[in-house]
């Protein structure tokens, strides 16, 4: 059996040794074939330098060179579509997604689960705010998204190369990896584990990035939010006529005069945002559609070493 490693990586000048020597020991224990498939995302820190010097004194060292950086979803894309693995892992470059775990996930591979899933029991190194905004996040996307979707699961995850082949076939521009995998409903199996902290270097998702990266989620999987601008829409008309049989009431029964400019102003700014919020909303589906529609390349590859060109499957 041969394991593929999917790796993607941005300016991870710091950790690239420590992980190259934390891998070693342990590839070095399996007795099967593997290669190391490191996608890099428009490094600009020296990152490709080594990447390429490592890949030269080891053929098992592969290295794809984005032309720029296209993020850590269409890295972990262009990995799946250039390895030749029995099975696929994807990784994260930091250790976070300690190596240790590969032998149990092959392990369980090996008893014919199509999809390994790592299980984050508990985080180190990461604050209140980002423990707490990813445990939302998950429970969002469950309820929002597909109730397959795992809590707690990253991207830390063995593929077969059933799950790899069916993986390749979705070449929509905004990916979220894990509910395409949710999607696929192969057979999968959860493997916990205690996530450490960052080995070396500094997270490369900032929180805008983070927020990004949910609204990607929630909007490539679900109308939700249309649906719920829409129930916000109609619950504003039904307060408008509420409130338009209370003034009808004061100015007939009560005769007091109608007072009125507070309340004028505040209902206007709150009807005119909700108005363009739905606006809004649906310019993002309409500008989502647009760019599926062009159908643009999800990644351009500049530099390729130790690597055979994919096969891709025919678009669609
Ligand atoms: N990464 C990437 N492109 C990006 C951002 C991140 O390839 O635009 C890689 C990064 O090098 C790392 C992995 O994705 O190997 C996960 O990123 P990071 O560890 O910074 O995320 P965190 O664990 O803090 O959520
Ligand atoms: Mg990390």
């Amino acid at each position: 059996m041969k394991l593929s490693l999917i790796i993607p990586v941005f300016n991870e000048k710091e950790v690239l040794p420590v992980l190259l020597d934390a891998l070693r020991p342990v590839l070095a224990g399996f007795r099967c074939d593997y290669e190391i498939v490191f996608i890099d995302d428009g490094s600009r820190d020296g990152t490709r330098q080594l990447l390429t010097a490592a890949a030269a004194s080891d053929p098992r060292i592969k290295v794809l060179g984005f032309s720029r950086n296209f993020g850590h979803q269409a890295a972990i894309t262009a990995g799946l579509d250039f390895v030749s693995g029995d099975a696929a892992v994807v990784m994260d470059a930091d250790l976070q997604d300690p190596p240790e775990l590969l032998r149990d996930m092959v392990g369980l591979f090996e008893q014919g689960f199509d999809v390994v899933s790592a299980q984050r029991t508990g985080r180190e190194g990461e604050g209140p705010f980002k423990r707490w905004t990813a445990a939302a996040f998950y429970r969002l996307m469950r309820r929002a998204i597909d109730e397959r979707l795992r809590p707690q699961v990253g991207d830390f995850r063995l593929f077969s190369r059933r799950a790899v082949l069916a993986l390749r076939g979705f070449r929509e521009q905004h990916r979220f990896m894990r509910g395409l995998v949710a999607w696929l409903g192969l057979k999968e199996a959860i493997l916990p584990f205690h996530r450490p902290a960052r080995a070396a270097g500094t997270t490369k998702y900032p929180a805008w990035k983070m927020a990004r990266f949910a609204w990607t989620a929630i909007s490539s999987f679900s109308a939700l939010p249309l649906k719920l601008s829409l129930v916000g829409g109609l619950l504003l008309t039904a307060l408008g006529f509420l409130y338009g049989g209370f003034v009808l009431y004061e100015t007939f029964v009560l005769q007091t005069t109608v007072r009125g400019w507070g309340s004028l102003v505040c209902l206007q700014l709150l009807f005119s945002g909700a108005t363009l919020t739905a606006v809004g909303l649906v310019g993002d589906y309409v500008g989502r559609i647009y760019e599926e529609l062009k159908g643009r390349p999800l990644y351009v590859v500049s530099e390729v070493t130790n690597l055979a060109p994919p096969v891709l499957p025919p678009r669609g």
